[in-house]
């Protein structure tokens, strides 16, 4: 891994734990559109943050289990990362 990819990826994590600062956020936009690399990884956690937010409500809302087919996707995709 690139030492820029290491880091923007770093940055891509933060992002959804924390507001970027300006500077940052500049610095995840320009390395995108020149590393599709990165730009996946990021649509990636944007998508697993999307169904990490849909468990959330269902477990707020009313007691729904989660179905098998979506367990196993997130699990497919955390084996793909190791
Ligand atoms: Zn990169």
């Amino acid at each position: 891994m690139k030492h820029a990819c290491k880091r923007v990826s770093q940055l891509t994590s933060d992002s959804f734990e924390r507001e970027l600062s300006l500077t940052e956020k500049m610095q995840l936009k320009l390395h995108f559109a020149m590393c599709s690399l990165c730009r996946n990884y990021h649509q990636r956690l944007a998508t697993m943050a999307g169904i990490f937010e849909q468990m959330r409500e269902h477990d707020l809302n009313q007691d729904i289990q989660l179905p098998i087919e979506d367990k196993q996707r997130i699990q497919s995709v955390l084996e793909k990362e190791k």
